[in-house]
């Protein structure tokens, strides 16, 4: 049984009660030490054997890098001499907001820092995804400065990986912020800038589906509040149809249409086409009654994103 510590960090839990309890899987890594944080890991791990054995009691990361070490010794030498610790972390920063930024990495560019952040994500992702293969994914990092540290420290808190070139149109691979940093909104950030990214590209999609359980959860929440949100800032009378919202919001229309389902908001009521139509006053009593204020998750103004020029083809005769 592996020593516990007050920094380990509890099950997921969803709006306050605890997430399904998972299955308990075969650990190979008991316990992980992320710089000065003890967290348990959910799922068993892909990290190589012959680097940290069959089972290990304790894995070691480097918090800035991801570097890791079944050994403390080692573990303390890098830490001093970690060249993130002192440059910060990898990638073109194309939004910063207070505390928190992101920056987009290529997999191609860091493939040993990219291949270590997924081996370290997979101890919290049920997911049987190929973590070798990062060339052909970017990824989003959620660098956070924790002003009530002294002296403030920045660290990665969480990600979110994109396939380069995706056939489904997904704007999202795998999404995590790791566990100690979870419930404090950022998987919301982490969503919202997907959104974002993907408008700007023309990419009309959403995350890889199959969702996980704390994926679904999560995406529910971002596809109700950015869709209410919309609702209520447009003129009283004008009508909406489904694909406005997504027009605007870049969600695809079936996700805005289980959403609007899930939300409660919609009336059977035959108006010209429609089926249905959204009764406005149930989504301000929806906004109030979870907790949703008019303010995005992400501030549109906050991102610094080149532009992308869109080359229109010639037809030919
Ligand atoms: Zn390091």
């Amino acid at each position: 049984m592996a020593p516990t510590s007050p920094l380990q960090t509890l099950p997921p839990t969803i709006n306050g009660t605890p997430a399904k309890p998972r299955p308990s899987p075969q650990l190979n890594v008991q316990d992980v030490v992320l710089g000065n944080l003890w967290i348990k890991p959910w799922y068993p791990s892909f990290y190589p054997e012959d680097l940290i054995g069959r089972k290990t009691e304790k894995l070691f990361v480097c918090e800035y890098c991801f570097k890791y070490s079944k050994d403390l010794l080692p573990f303390i030498a890098h830490r001093d001499v970690c060249a993130l610790n002192k440059d910060g972390p990898p990638g073109t920063s194309i939004y910063e907001d207070g505390p928190v930024r992101i920056h987009e990495v290529d997999g191609e560019d860091y493939k040993l820092y990219t291949q270590n952040l997924s081996l370290l994500a997979k101890l919290f992702l049920d997911t049987k995804s190929v973590f070798y293969d990062v060339t052909t994914f970017l990824y989003y990092l959620l660098v956070y400065t924790d002003p009530t540290s002294s002296p403030p420290t920045t660290q990665v808190v969480g990600f979110f990986s994109k396939e380069k070139l995706s056939w489904d149109n997904n704007n999202l691979a795998c999404i995590l912020v790791f566990p100690p940093w979870q419930r404090k909104g950022f998987g919301q950030v982490l969503m919202g800038a997907s959104y974002v990214l993907s408008k700007r590209e023309g990419r009309l999609g959403g995350p890889e589906k199959p969702l996980s359980e704390p994926g679904r959860k999560g995406y529910e929440r971002f596809w109700s509040a950015t869709i209410a949100r919309y609702l209520v800032s447009r003129p009283c009378k004008k009508p909406v149809t489904v694909k406005d919202i997504s027009d605007e919001t870049y969600i695809v229309p079936e996700d805005v249409i289980a959403t609007l389902k899930d939300m409660g908001v919609l009336e059977r009521k035959k108006r010209g086409s429609a089926e249905a139509v959204v009764n406005k006053v149930l989504v301000k009593r929806w906004m109030e009654a979870n907790g949703v204020s008019l303010k995005p998750p992400v501030d549109l103004d906050a991102f610094s994103l080149d532009e992308i020029e869109v080359e229109e083809e010639e037809e030919e005769d």
